[in-house]
């Protein structure tokens, strides 16, 4: 599952790209990563209160059951994510983009990059991601690509999956 790189790396977000490909070469490792930032503690059901393992499910990763109530929590929820139909490995891919692209990006060239047959999906995960990311106080500072980059760490850690749940 690729849990020990996550552990290890406590939820930082990768710098390059042979990181992000060795933390998230699938979906059960973003779903991990999601499960990770929003219950760093572990599981906790928001509807019964209850902190246990959860039951999980191979063809349904974004969803964790508990074993309590039996109320279903989905990891995307509350977030850009939300109702996606879109494999959380090309949110991710998105995100990578979004953030390592100081110039930012068209929607044409965040489409071709991540090989979306549809023009309309790429657009909305874009504008998603970037009404996600907005910082105004924060934006744009830091002259050099260090800055950058732990800037976008930041933005992509509390932004896309925690700030973007007022969205
Ligand atoms: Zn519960």
């Amino acid at each position: 599952m690729g849990i020990d790189a996550l552990e290890r790396d406590n939820l930082s977000f990768p710098c390059s790209l042979p990181e992000f490909q060795r933390m998230f070469p699938n979906e059960a490792t973003c779903a991990t990563y999601l499960e990770r930032s929003r219950w760093s503690e572990g599981f906790i059901c928001e509807y019964c209160g209850f902190s246990e393992e959860p039951y999980r499910f191979a063809n349904r990763l974004n969803v964790l059951r508990c074993r309590h109530c039996n109320c279903d929590t989905s990891l995307t929820a509350d977030t850009v994510m939300a109702r996606t139909h879109t494999p959380l490995t090309v949110w991710f891919w998105a995100a990578y983009l979004v953030s390592s692209q100081t110039q930012g990006m068209s929607a044409v060239q965040f489409q071709r990059q991540l090989g979306l047959s549809r023009y309309e999906t790429a657009f909305q995960i874009l504008r998603k991601l970037r009404v996600g990311m907005v910082r105004p106080d924060q934006d744009r500072i830091g002259g050099n690509s260090e800055e950058h980059v732990e800037l976008d760490d930041l933005r992509w850690r509390s932004h896309a999956w925690q700030g973007a749940r007022n969205s």
